[in-house]
């Protein structure tokens, strides 16, 4: 995914989080973490985009690459049922067949790796006095929350989970996610001189107005539309204990998205912008696998961040 996508999946996992029907307990974690959220929004765009940025740990960690392999068939693990990875996922007759997992690929152990930075960070900051030379700053606490953002989010696009080679010659990966880049700049306000989004009264990105013609049509609107639908869940999934177990999950729906999308035996030279709605044995269409991946990404975000900091604070309040 690209850079406008992250910043405002990251949004809008905060909305979903303010919107969420929560018990009275995570409420009050919801409502400090949006608070604390609000005030370091302006380093979204450059913390959430980081890791592309500089750390350029593509290769390995921004990705679980799989395969479908013929040893013994493997269990696949669950997944909040709302996901539409998960419904997608379910029923695919790739499910009977085991996988193996690219050697060197660890997308998980990063998402994991980041989440107890963030809580240690927060931990070291609560422990240390002020002007301690080792205390971590909020903006350091912060841009770690953003780009644990950005590895949790790559999860969602099928590509990164799948060993196929979509990035080469015409580069699929890359058409699909400038296509949705695109979307979030038509759409909404930046500033790009200062990399920011222009914020609506609530403090969200700005939607432009003069678009709202196009926006009928754009899958955004659904992605809106079907969350406003869906309930928001604070558990991992069945069987899930941690960000690892969760994430593991995710990149394996996510791998059979790929396939659902592009089905096993169209070779990757063959998919083109024009028939990429017409393959073969295909069962979801671009616009659902767009779909899935935002609406997933972004309660995928919510839920990780917000387990991160419910975390943290019960500690402090244990502290005292
Ligand atoms: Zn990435």
């Amino acid at each position: 995914m690209k850079k406008y996508t992250h910043a405002w999946l990251a949004f809008k996992a905060i909305e979903r989080l303010a919107e969420a029907d929560l018990s009275a307990a995570n409420r009050k974690y919801a409502d400090g973490l949006i608070q604390w959220f609000m005030d370091h929004r302006d380093g979204v765009i450059q913390g959430a985009w980081y890791p592309d940025a500089v750390i350029k740990d593509m290769a390995s960690s921004h990705i679980l690459k799989m395969t479908p392999s013929d040893q013994a068939a493997k269990k696949f693990k669950y997944l909040p049922r709302t996901y539409h990875l998960y419904q997608s996922g379910k029923n695919s007759a790739l499910k009977k067949k085991s996988f193996v997992i690219d050697p060197g690929t660890n997308l998980p152990d990063r998402c994991e790796a980041i989440a107890h930075a963030v809580i240690d960070n927060l931990k070291m900051q609560e422990t240390e006095h002020k002007g301690s030379p080792i205390a971590p700053t909020d903006n350091h606490v912060a841009t770690l929350l953003f780009m644990l953002s950005h590895y949790v989010a790559d999860a969602h696009m099928p590509l990164h989970c799948d060993s196929r080679r979509f990035s080469e010659g015409w580069n699929l990966h890359a058409k699909i996610e400038a296509l949705w880049d695109d979307e979030i700049k038509k759409f909404y306000a930046i500033d790009k001189v200062s990399e920011r989004f222009l914020y609506d009264p609530y403090g969200y990105p700005l939607f432009i107005k003069e678009s709202q013609q196009d926006y009928t049509n754009s899958f955004l609107k659904e992605v809106a539309q079907h969350l406003a639908e869906r309930k928001f869940t604070v558990g991992w999934g069945r069987g899930n204990n941690n960000v690892w177990d969760f994430m593991s999950a995710l990149c394996q729906y996510s791998y059979l998205m790929a396939y659902a999308f592009i089905p096993e035996g169209i070779r990757e030279e063959d998919v083109t912008r024009d028939n990429w709605d017409n393959l073969l044995g295909q069962t979801e269409s671009f616009r659902n696998l767009s779909m899935a991946a935002f609406c997933d990404a972004i309660d995928s975000i919510a839920r990780i961040w917000f387990r991160v900091w419910r975390k943290y604070i019960r500690w402090e309040r244990k502290r005292k």
